[in-house]
Order: structure tokens, then sequence, then C-alpha cells
């Protein structure tokens, strides 16, 4: 049986989002875990854009949830990565819910990983799914109004008797007005999963439509997404060598040399 992950916040723009689209390529593109992600945000979706999709699927989680079609049809590979996605659609329309746990209940038998990319704060579809789903992670950033928003979620949480792996204190910029971690871990009661830092790469690596982890895979940023993968699954985690930290550091990507075949030499 899969694993049935949330990924929630209690503010928006936390990272969630950057959060699913990376640990699910690591789980899958690297540890060759069966990994499908859900884009569970279904006011505001954006979760294959990380994926540089734009409208390509044929079918959405609205379909599905709708009955209208089954949901492997709805399962889209991303052929950069590997990873399976379910798009929600942008354009208007109401979806049903009520229908997802079977969705998910499908999902786990042929999956090692069901993650779904939660809407900010505690609507309605928040409080659904969170019914739905076996353990959460939490994003947070290191401010007072980020982590205040995220222990509402906790609460929740708790009340709901869900597992809470912990947390993900993202976009750090080491300032003296941030939170502690343990301050972050005193208050909310929880591990701190792991502290990615902000890093411009995560937008430049949306903006190439691939996540960071295959954008830049040794830079600091995505060394932290690929840790909290192999922690996760209790891999032990094997840091980039020196040699791979400098390319990334210069942006030397290994390339590979097309080869030319010249024909009719003869
Ligand atoms: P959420 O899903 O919680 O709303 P997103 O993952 O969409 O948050 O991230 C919000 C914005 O912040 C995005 O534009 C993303 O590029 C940016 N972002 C997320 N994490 C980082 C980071 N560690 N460093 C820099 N920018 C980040
Ligand atoms: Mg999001």
């Amino acid at each position: 049986m899969g694993r049935i992950i949330g990924i929630l916040s209690g503010k928006g723009g936390v990272g969630k989002t950057t959060l699913s689209a990376n640990l699910g390529t690591v789980l899958s593109h690297e540890y060759k875990k069966k990994v499908v992600l859900i884009d569970a945000n279904v006011t505001a979706p954006n979760l294959d854009l990380h994926f540089g999709l734009y409208d390509e699927f044929q079918y959405t989680l609205r379909d599905v949830l709708n009955g209208n079609v089954p949901i492997d049809q709805a399962i889209n590979l991303c052929s950069r990565t590997g990873v399976k996605i379910v798009q929600s659609p942008l354009s208007k329309g109401r979806i049903n819910l009520k229908n997802l746990k079977s969705v998910l209940k499908k999902l786990e038998k042929t999956h090692d990983f069901v993650i779904l990319d939660c809407a900010p704060a505690l609507g309605e579809e928040v409080y659904q799914i969170i019914d739905m789903i076996d353990e959460a992670i939490i994003v947070t950033m290191p401010l007072i109004p980020e982590v205040a928003s995220a222990l509402k979620t906790i609460n929740t949480l708790n009340e709901r008797k869900k597992i809470i792996l912990g947390l993900v204190v993202n976009r750090a910029k080491n300032k003296n007005y941030e939170l502690k971690i343990d301050e972050i871990k005193a208050v909310s009661r929880l591990p701190v999963l792991s502290v990615i830092q902000e890093d411009t790469k995560i937008p430049h690596s949306i903006s190439q439509g691939m996540p960071v982890v295959i954008y830049d895979k040794n830079s600091k940023v995505s060394t932290q997404f690929r840790r909290l993968a192999a922690n996760l699954i209790g891999q032990e985690f094997e840091e980039p060598n020196v040699l791979e930290r400098l390319a990334s550091l210069f942006n030397l990507k290994r390339r590979t040399i097309p080869v030319f075949v010249q024909e009719n030499t003869f």
C-alpha cells in the first residue's frame, strides 16, 4: 500500500507546490518510486506549471470526480522527470471533492506515494482533503504570521488524529527578524524535517518548466530537497561531491556531447 501524503500550510506562497513538485521528482526520478502528484488546490491550481505543462492534458481531476473518465485517463506522465501528475483545470467550474477518497484508495494500491498539493488556509476543500490523507507535511516560512497560520492547520490535523511527519521551513533567508528553528520546533511541537533556503534558482527553474532538482541537481537548494526525500524513505543520502558542487556553483552543467554520424563517407 502506498502512502497518501498531504502537503499543507497555513498561508499561501510558502512553497507547498514547489515542495510537492521537487519531492515527487526526487522520489520518482532518483529513487524510482511510483509517485503520483495530485493538484488538490482546485481553486487555484498550478502544479503542472512547475513541470512546464500547460493545457496538454485532455482530462483533469474534475473529469474524474464528475465521473466522466476513470482516474487512469487523467494521469499524465511528465516525460522529462518521469513524474505522474493529475492536473486540476484552471477554467471555472466546481469540483466536488467527495469522490476523491475512492480515487485515492485506488491510487494507493498501485503507487508508493500519492502526494496532494493542497490549497492554503483551512477552507472547506482543505478540511475535506485532511480527512482523506494518512500523513501530512506542513510547509511554512520562518516568519511569525506564516508560523501562526501553520499552527492552526497543525491543530486541525491533531484534532483529526492525522500523522504529521513534520515541518518544512522554506524560503529561509537567515535574517535576524526570522524565527529560529528551535523556536519553531518548540511552538509547533513537531520536528523540522528540512530548512530550505530562499534561492532565485527556484523561480528560474519554474520559468524553465522543471523542478530545481532537475534544473540544477547539485545546487544547495536542490540538495536540501533531495536530502529531505531520502530521509522520508529512510535512505542514506549521498551528499554531492566537491566537483559536483563546484560545477553547480559555476553553472557548468554536464552536457552530453552529441555524436554526429556522418553518412556516405566511404
Ligand atoms: P504555495 O504552493 O505554498 O502557494 P509556491 O510553491 O507556489 O507556494 O511558491 C510561491 C512562490 O515562491 C513561487 O513563485 C516560487 O517560485 C517561490 N518559492 C518557493 N520556494 C522558494 C525558495 N525556497 N526560494 C525562492 N523562491 C521560492
Ligand atoms: Mg500552491
